[in-house]
């Protein structure tokens, strides 16, 4: 049986950083590159969008050139490139998973989160063992099949309890419901924590920097909390690397500082890891500050809706083959827009109070049980129906991760032919698993429609074992089907 108690573990004063770590950030060379890059050097910005477009990734000041743009046009050749970029770089597909928070206590006191020390509305609460397999059925009932697993940072939340938390929801089974990859967005670890958390079969270790300015992350995350040492967060995930995690995210808070500074830090921090590990990071996560319970937001750095689309176009050209998280913090209008821009996975039906998938109604929102407030909170069922009216393949595909295509496979990406060959194949069979088993009406007819207009596109050598793959999901019990 797995035994998933919280125990009281001492806190861990030891913080020790990786052999050649150093602070790879340094503010002030990337504020003078966004000072003194040139704006609107149209000539230079085409042959930087011209590098990208060949799938090659960009050095900082190449994505700097592209940060300075403010002619309309040109911002609009940015925005046409990146939806090429993408297009050709991941096909139509979008993959989708739920978040499921674990537990919301937390010693840190970050200035901008609902689940901070300091916030006394916040109702603090872990989910037990039978709590967490309650979430995991109800999210099962759903369709989905990916999660991403959120903790505070609290002593109670250990290796242990993090890896036994993966394990439970592994094993968590309802009728054809199955959670097939498990993410986890957690504080960083030491090294031999991460491996103790690796060995439970994760997927991707996200940890966000939040900001890389140092005066802003200074000011927003107290000195004394663990969480205010900058350098032992910024090198978690080279932490993570060296347990043998190749697969890790990164990703920026965008409203705490200028946005464009946080660009620069993520393509740096992309930069970093590919150099250090031969590996850059599997996804990038851009989220935008959202009003949370007993949080006072500075507005000076909230970035617009046409700067937010922006950010996302230069990042999918700075790093081509990263894939790019956009979460439901985003109203839906927005998430129709941008997604186009170089999104490649996500969330959908997502709450995100403790205990929300079965104790609160669809669209109530419990503001104390929350880190944030949610901007899109449609049914899994009816964002599927979007994408689908929009002609995109949402995808439940776990198969990478599980026959080892991680890490520096990658870069099969760039192999041409990869994603007619896997992707595709992997989006339209878990799509059409989603359909037999949860798809409403309305989903099956548009699913239909969808898949017939893309097996017209899949290679005639692999079209006979998919067709047999797809008339057995209609037909049997049998599930699972990847290339
Ligand atoms: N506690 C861990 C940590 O801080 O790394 C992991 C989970 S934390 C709950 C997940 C992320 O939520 C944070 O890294 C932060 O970027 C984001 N977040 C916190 N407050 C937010 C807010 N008010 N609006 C939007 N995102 C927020
Ligand atoms: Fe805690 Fe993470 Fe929220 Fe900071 S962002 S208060 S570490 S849960």
């Amino acid at each position: 049986m797995i035994i998933n108690t919280p125990a009281q573990h001492n806190i861990k004063l030891s913080r020790r950083l990786t052999k050649g770590c150093y602070d790879f950030i340094d503010d002030d060379g990337l504020i003078s590159l966004l000072n003194e890059t040139k704006v609107d050097d149209a000539e230079k910005v085409r042959g930087i969008i011209a590098k990208s477009l060949a799938k090659e990734a960009l050095t900082v000041e190449e994505t700097a050139v592209l940060l300075r743009v403010e002619n309309t046009e040109l911002c609009e050749e940015i925005f046409d490139a990146a939806r090429k970029l993408k297009s050709d770089v991941y096909g139509n597909r979008i993959v989708i998973f739920a978040p499921l928070y674990i537990g919301n206590y937390c010693e840190n006191n970050c200035a901008y989160c609902g689940f901070r020390s300091g916030n006394p509305d916040a109702i603090r609460r872990t989910l037990s063992e039978s709590e967490i397999i309650n979430q995991v059925q109800a999210l099962e009932d759903e369709g989905h099949k990916r999660l991403i697993l959120v903790f505070g940072e609290h002593r109670t939340y250990s290796p242990e309890f993090i890896a036994n938390t993966v394990r439970t929801v592994y094993a968590t089974n309802k009728d054809h419901g199955e959670i097939r990859r498990v993410n986890i967005n957690a504080a960083p670890l030491e090294i031999e924590d991460f491996r103790e958390v690796h060995a439970s079969g994760i997927g991707t270790y996200q940890i966000f920097q939040e900001t890389y300015h140092h005066e802003t992350y200074r000011r927003v995350h107290p000195a004394h909390t663990r969480k205010g040492d900058y350098l032992y967060r910024l090198d978690g995930l080279s932490r993570a690397f060296e347990a043998g995690c190749d697969d890790v995210g990164i990703g920026a808070l965008f409203g705490l500082y200028n946005w464009r500074f946080e660009v620069l830090g993520l393509v740096s921090h992309a930069l970093y890891l590919q150099e250090r590990y031969g590996v850059g990071p599997h996804t990038i996560s851009f989220p935008r500050l959202r009003p949370a319970s007993g949080i006072d937001i500075d507005s000076k750095y909230i970035v617009s809706d046409y700067n937010f689309k922006r950010l996302i176009a230069i990042l999918r050209l700075s790093v081509p083959y990263t894939g790019m998280i956009l979460t439901a913090r985003e109203k839906e209008s927005i998430r129709r827009e941008v997604m186009s821009f170089g999104v490649s996975q996500i969330d959908a039906g997502s709450r995100i109070e403790i205990g929300g998938y079965t104790e609160i109604g669809d669209t109530q929102q419990v503001i104390q049980r929350e880190q944030f407030q949610l901007g899109d909170m449609r049914s899994l069922d009816d964002v599927i129906c979007q994408l689908l009216e929009e002609n995109q393949i949402p995808s439940f595909c776990t198969a990478c991760y599980r026959v080892g295509r991680t890490g520096e496979h990658f870069m099969e990406y760039a192999i041409p032919g990869f994603i007619e060959r896997f992707c595709t194949p992997n989006a339209i069979l878990t799509l059409q698993e989603y359909l037999v088993d949860y798809g409403s009406e309305k989903a099956i007819e548009l699913g239909k429609k969808v898949i017939s207009a893309n097996l017209n596109k899949i290679n005639e050598k692999i079209k006979p074992q998919l067709l047999e793959r797809l008339a057995k999901l209609d037909e049997t019990e049998d599930r699972d089907f990847y290339f």
